[in-house]
């Protein structure tokens, strides 16, 4: 007879330990620091926050009190997994308006886009699996990778974006399932891909074989410029991008609705994924959305023009705020920008005596998955006012000098 020995923590009653996985990854430090930014005195630059005078309060008051007046047996009971075929609809045929010829069945609705990355890691990711990300990257995308058991590799990145060629070579080296990527007004940087280099992402997606996962929460942000096509929609991507979406900054982050646009089977495994995460997205959120959807694009049209003043007023700010020596973007949409000091400058170091001047940033390190550049730093300009906005690079530009 074989005597099995208990595990040591077994024979002791102590508790068996968590996950590895969980020591892995740590909590993001852009929440931290928006808990210490809590204060109200403190002018918050560094969350990636709706302007919330500007959410449709009345609008979306008025669709939930339509949704629960006329179909309240459907807005409150169960529905299916994929989402409810009004929502799925309308986002298929603002797809299909956009040049992005889209089913109601190509979608699944999730609850904010951020599940869809969770969706994505587990129906494609094994424990070891490598994952290419641009650099730097998208920080709670890094968590759901990280989580997932995946090997995060960077993709040498630029002011425009990933550099296709180099995207190529780690493709053919280290053999990743999947390649992330904001492409348009990019969290952190608020940089956008151009067309040539997303033509060519499909061609190397193409040739060499791997997803491409297109993270796109911010392209109707636009302020200036021509919008750029979706990569789903250049040649070779066709059948093998995950396009995500969100209403997280266009109409409300608090109902927690994205949705996911992806190639049948991985779909389907996505939708077994979300069955075990939280069975559907709510029902009465996705019957309210679906009812804002007419007027969105003309709510859209009115946070455009109230965040494009803000941006420009966080850009002629800069300049006297920052030290000297110091460079940064002029994104034509979205809601960051990224900026550079110089290099004797540690924007973590330097975060908790700028914070003592009541103002906040998120360093840029953390979003490094390569060489961290420890003189950058992220700033969110559509939270504030034009006035709030000069009031926070004031503050800034005494905690930078002190
Ligand atoms: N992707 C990117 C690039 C983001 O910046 C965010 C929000 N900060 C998300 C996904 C998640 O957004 P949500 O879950 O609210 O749709």
């Amino acid at each position: 007879m074989t005597v099995i020995e208990p595990a040591p923590h077994h024979a002791s009653g102590a508790l068996p330990p968590l996950a590895a996985r969980t020591q892995v990854v740590g909590g993001s430090p852009v929440r931290d620091i928006l808990a210490v930014t809590a204060r109200p005195e403190v002018i918050n630059f560094a969350g990636g926050l709706p302007a919330p005078e500007l959410f449709d309060r009345e609008g979306i008051a008025a669709a939930f009190r339509d949704v629960l007046a006329e179909t309240p047996e459907r807005a409150l009971q169960y529905s299916t997994t994929e989402g409810e075929p009004s929502l799925r609809a309308g986002l298929a045929a603002r797809f299909s308006a956009r040049g992005l010829p889209t089913d109601a069945d190509d979608l699944l609705v999730t609850t904010g886009s951020q599940q869809g990355l969770s969706l994505l890691a587990t129906a494609l990711l094994e424990p070891g699996d490598t994952v290419l990300v641009e650099d730097p990257c998208y920080l709670a995308a890094l968590q759901a990778f990280g989580l997932a058991g995946a090997r995060v590799v960077a993709v040498p990145s630029d002011a425009d974006g990933v550099d296709p060629q180099a995207l190529e070579e780690l493709v053919l080296r280290e053999r990743p399932k999947l390649f992330y990527t904001v492409p348009t007004f990019q969290n952190p940087t608020g940089r956008t891909l151009p067309a040539e280099r997303r033509a060519a992402v499909a061609r190397a997606a193409a040739r060499r074989g791997v997803w491409i996962v297109e993270d796109d929460p911010y392209g109707e942000l636009r302020y200036e410029g021509e919008r750029v096509p979706w990569i789903a929609a250049y040649p070779g991507a066709e059948d093998r991008t995950v396009l995500l979406g969100s209403f997280s900054k266009v109409m409300a982050p608090g109902i927690r609705l994205g949705w996911l646009r992806a190639p049948a089977e991985l779909r389907r495994a996505c939708a077994v994924a979300k069955q075990a995460a939280d069975l559907h997205t709510p029902t009465l959120n996705q019957l309210a959305a679906a009812r804002c959807l007419p007027g969105l694009d003309a709510h859209v049209a009115r946070i455009r023009d109230v965040y494009r003043e803000r941006r420009d007023a966080m850009l002629a700010g800069l300049a006297g705020a920052l030290p000297e020596g110091s460079s940064w973007n002029r994104p034509q949409g979205g809601m960051f920008l990224w900026a550079r000091l110089p290099e004797s400058y540690d924007t973590t170091a330097l975060l908790a005596d700028v914070v003592r001047h009541e103002v906040a940033y998120v360093p840029g390190a953390p979003f490094y998955a390569g060489q961290p550049d420890r003189s950058t730093l992220r700033l969110c300009f559509v939270t504030q006012t034009p006035q709030e906005i000069a009031e926070g690079l004031r503050r800034l530009a005494q905690g930078l000098r002190s």
